[in-house]
C-alpha cells in the first residue's frame, strides 16, 4: 500500500478530469424536491489519511446531504449507548434488496436485516431518540466533534422535504413498532432519521470523521476514544457487507473496501491503517449508489492498492 501521498493531490485531480468528461450516467435523487434541486455537475474527492495528510480535488470543501452516510455514525452512537442489546434488536447480514425496501421486515418479524438499510437505520434512530434527551442535537454535535469543525449544519429544507415525503419510513417504522421493536413515539423516530439525513458535510469534513473507523476506534487527529477497536471492526465489516445496499456484494468483489453510500450522491470508503477516501458526485446508478463516486473508489482503490483483500 502506498502511505506516501505527496502526490496524491495532483493523481486526485487528473482522475476527476477522466471522470468530468464521461457522457452523464445515471439520474439525481428525486424523491424529495430539496435534492433533485442540487446540480448533477458537482464532482468532489478527498482523501484524509491517519497521519494527518488531506489532499482533495474539485467541490471537495461544498457541503452536500450526507443521507444514508449519517446511518455510520449512528449506528456507533448506538452501539456506544446500549452494547450488545442493540444486536438483539437488528441483524447484520446483508439484505440482498434495495434500501429501502420493507418487504423483509414483515417475514422476520420487525428485525431489520442489518443497521444500514432505512429498516435498520430507523431502529437506530430509535434508540438515540429513546436513550438521549436531547438525541438530535447529540447527533449533530457528535458530528461536529468528528469533523473537528462547527460550521457542519442541519438542512432545514432538506428536513422539510424528508418529513412530507416520508411515508416509506413511516410505514417501516410502525411495521417495526407492531412487533414491539420501536420504543419511542414515531414522530420522535422519524424526526430522529430525517434529521439525521439531512446534515450537509463536505468530502474533507466526512473522510476526516471517519477516520477512527480506519484507526482502530481511535480519532487520530485528537487520540479520542470513539469506539472500541472491537466495534471499529464491526462496522467496518458491516459496511463491507451491506454499505453499499444491493450491489455491495460486487463492490468488495472489483474494490474490496468497507464503504457507505448516501442518495445525495457522497460515498465514503474506509481503509483500515491508511485512512478514508470520501467522493460526492449526485447522478446515482440503480442502487441509489454515485455513478462517478463508485468510478472514482475503484480506481483509486486499483492505483493505491488499497484493498483489504490483498
Ligand atoms: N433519506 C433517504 C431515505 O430515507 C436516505 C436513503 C439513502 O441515502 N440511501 O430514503
Amino acid at each position: 500500500m502506498i502511505k506516501d501521498i505527496s502526490n496524491l493531490q495532483v493523481k486526485l485531480q487528473a482522475l476527476l478530469q477522466t471522470q468530468q468528461t464521461l457522457d452523464n450516467q445515471g439520474k439525481i435523487a428525486d424523491y424529495i424536491p430539496a435534492l433533485a434541486k442540487v446540480s448533477a455537475n458537482h464532482i468532489g474527492v478527498c482523501v484524509a489519511t491517519i497521519d494527518g495528510k488531506i489532499a482533495g480535488a474539485g467541490d471537495h470543501q461544498v457541503a452536500f446531504s450526507i443521507q444514508s452516510i449519517s446511518k455510520v455514525f449512528g449506528l456507533v452512537m448506538a452501539m456506544n449507548r446500549i452494547g450488545e442489546d442493540l444486536w438483539q434488536r437488528v441483524n447484520m447480514e446483508p439484505s440482498g434488496q434495495p434500501f429501502n425496501s420493507i418487504i423483509q421486515l414483515e417475514w422476520e418479524k420487525g428485525i431489520p436485516r442489518n443497521p444500514v438499510i432505512n429498516a435498520g437505520a430507523l431502529l437506530i434512530a430509535d434508540v438515540l431518540a429513546s436513550h438521549f434527551s436531547a438525541s438530535k442535537l447529540a447527533f449533530l454535535s457528535f458530528m461536529r466533534k468528528l469533523s473537528g469543525d462547527e460550521s457542519v449544519y442541519i438542512d432545514n429544507n432538506v428536513y422539510q422535504s424528508e418529513l412530507s415525503h416520508g411515508n416509506r419510513n413511516a410505514a417501516m417504522a410502525y411495521l417495526m413498532k407492531s412487533f414491539g421493536n420501536i420504543e419511542a413515539e414515531i414522530p420522535d423516530v422519524l424526526s430522529q432519521y430525517f434529521t439525521q439525513c439531512s446534515i450537509a458535510m463536505s468530502c474533507e469534513q466526512l473522510a476526516k470523521s471517519l477516520l477512527f473507523l480506519a484507526n482502530k476506534g481511535i480519532d487520530p487527529r485528537t487520540k479520542n476514544v470513539i469506539c472500541s477497536p472491537k466495534d471499529a471492526h464491526r462496522v467496518n465489516a458491516i459496511l463491507s457487507t451491506s454499505g453499499m445496499y444491493d450491489q455491495s456484494g460486487e463492490f468488495a468483489f472489483s474494490i474490496g473496501l468497507p464503504a457507505k453510500s448516501g442518495v445525495g450522491g457522497g460515498i465514503v470508503a474506509i481503509v483500515p491503517n491508511y485512512g478514508v477516501i470520501c467522493t460526492w458526485s449526485p447522478l446515482l446508478n440503480k442502487f441509489g449508489n454515485s455513478v462517478v463516486g463508485t468510478n472514482l473508489v475503484a480506481s483509486l482503490a486499483e492505483k493505491l492498492g488499497l484493498s483489504i483483500y490483498h
